[in-house]
């Protein structure tokens, strides 16, 4: 049989090949919200997950930000057995809280907004707490309150110093008042440390707003930020709408809050590993 003739392959306008391309993975590259450009994922994961161009620093989850401080394979969870339980049984639309919960778990990898526990940052034994802003907006709820608390009494107990990473939306409204309750349980627990002479820092990154910000978050020894994170009790929209007032630029972002005396240092995350072993050595901890 003669064969078939090869079919001339058919060229668009330009002369390109209309052969549909190959699939390209999804998320295979991203849009960085700094400079616009178009980045390589890899790339900007293997940097700290922040933009080569223009240091733009993109939100991580507790697990990857635990991965970037502490030292490999150091790290050992505290309080990985509690679970949040539907106390007000809260119901959003059509979704109910405990169906949300485990949607949220999978997208963060974790089953709560945050993640405890004990590590090692330069070879210094440290308590490491980072928050998950893909589980429930980073909210802190029941069990957000108590990892934290359980990790304060570690630190205490072991007379370590205590490294928390807040990424949250603020006090998780599915559980009311039980999670305002949580702010002040944070606060005492850190009374506690400090009157033990704790040295406690408080790391904040895009966004620490809410019941977060008016807690612990705002109680470090040390309150460092990440550039450009949004920091501060309700949003800009918001206060805009409400005091109809223009807001001065970079309102509540790590630059205007250090300016105005409200946090200790900025540290871009590429050098957050030597600066807290810095401080920890510092205060002698
Ligand atoms: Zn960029």
């Amino acid at each position: 049989m003669k064969p078939m003739a090869k079919e001339k392959k058919k060229k668009g306008w330009n002369g390109y090949s209309l052969r549909p391309r190959k699939e390209m993975p999804e998320g295979l590259w991203l849009g960085c919200p700094g400079c616009k450009e178009m980045l390589f994922r890899k790339t900007m994961e293997e940097n700290l997950h922040v933009c080569p161009e223009c240091q733009y620093h993109f939100r991580v989850n507790g697990p990857t930000r635990i991965e970037q401080l502490a030292d490999e394979g150091t790290f050992e969870e505290l309080g990985a057995d509690l679970a949040s339980s539907d106390p007000l049984k809260f119901t959003w639309g059509d979704q109910r809280y405990k169906d949300r919960i485990e949607i949220d778990a999978d997208n963060a990898q974790a089953h709560e907004a945050m993640l405890a526990g004990k590590a090692f940052i330069r070879g210094r034994g440290v308590i490491l707490a980072a928050m998950n802003f893909s589980f429930l907006g980073g909210s802190m709820g029941m069990v957000v309150g108590e990892k934290f608390c359980r990790a304060v009494d570690r630190a205490i107990e072991e007379e370590l110093p205590l490294v928390v990473v807040s990424c949250s939306g603020g006090a998780r409204m599915h559980e009311g008042v039980v999670a305002l309750q949580q702010m002040a349980k944070t606060c005492a627990a850190l009374a506690r440390y400090d009157q033990a002479g704790g040295l406690f820092i408080s790391l904040l990154t895009d966004p620490t707003t809410g019941g977060v910000a008016a807690s612990f978050s705002m109680l470090g020894d040390f309150i460092i930020a990440e550039p450009g994170a949004l920091i501060g009790f309700t949003g800009p929209r918001v206060i805009q709408q409400t005091i109809k007032i223009e807001l001065p630029e970079g309102f509540q972002r790590s630059e205007f809050l250090l300016e105005h005396g409200f946090i200790d240092m900025i540290v871009p995350r590429k050098s957050l590993r030597s600066e807290i072993g810095r401080l920890i050595d510092y205060c002698g901890k």
